[in-house]
């Protein structure tokens, strides 16, 4: 039976036990199968985060050709497994919609922050009423015409390093004034609220009624 030491683990094994090589003498590899395994996954494993970020770049710089890619790789993979993912998120929908919910807060509150946390016209800093303003009225259309909102915009935002030329945030009551009835009585009727929110603010609300 022939053998052959190995150069990495120094152990004589039988040949079969190696890989075969037009590039040695005996035509065989240098190394064991074991060792070359081992060999070949820390290599992989070295150019990791070198191979992800090209992959990164890949993707950014053909954005097009790679969703095309990945439409069709979901269509197989739906017209394949018509019930992928069906039973998992039968199983999961609680803990799944309080992710979706809590993570699309996450980003509403990032969001609102990034644009000064605040109405631009009266000051009012509730989250429940800030919504993003478009300053020149035109909502944002995907590719095929639908519109742009909620995390979506948000993200998009985000991406763009929070622009703050075309996109403002106002409350939902300063928002729908200035859409009936135009910006100048908006922020006028809003300056009054915010003369108001201060006055208020100054009060002690309910000290009369309010005891510990
Ligand atoms: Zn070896
Ligand atoms: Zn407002």
């Amino acid at each position: 039976m022939d053998t052959k030491l190995c150069v990495k683990c120094g152990v004589v094994k039988e040949v079969a036990l190696f890989g075969t090589s037009s590039r040695t003498r005996d035509g065989f590899r240098a190394m064991c199968r074991e060792c070359t395994t081992e060999y070949e996954r820390a290599r992989y494993q070295k150019n990791a985060e070198e191979r992800r970020k090209r992959a990164r770049e890949y993707h950014y710089e053909n954005l097009e050709k790679r969703h095309a890619y990945c439409k069709a790789y979901n269509a197989r993979v739906r017209r394949d497994n018509p019930d992928v993912g069906k039973q998992y998120y039968q199983d999961h929908r609680d803990e799944i919609r309080a992710t979706v919910k809590r993570e699309a807060d996450a980003l509403k509150w990032e969001t609102f922050i990034a644009y000064g946390g605040t109405c631009e016209f009266c000051g009012d800093t509730t989250f429940e009423y800030l919504q993003i303003d478009h300053v020149f009225g035109n909502p944002e259309r995907s590719g095929n015409g639908a519109r742009i909102a909620g995390p979506r915009l948000y993200r998009k935002l985000r991406r763009q390093g929070w622009p703050k030329k075309d996109y403002r945030l106002l409350c939902c009551n300063c928002n729908q004034t200035r859409q009936y009835y135009g910006d100048a009585i908006a922020i006028s009727l809003g300056l009054k609220r915010k003369v108001l929110f201060a006055i208020l603010a100054g009060l002690p609300l309910g000290s009369s009624n309010a005891k510990p």
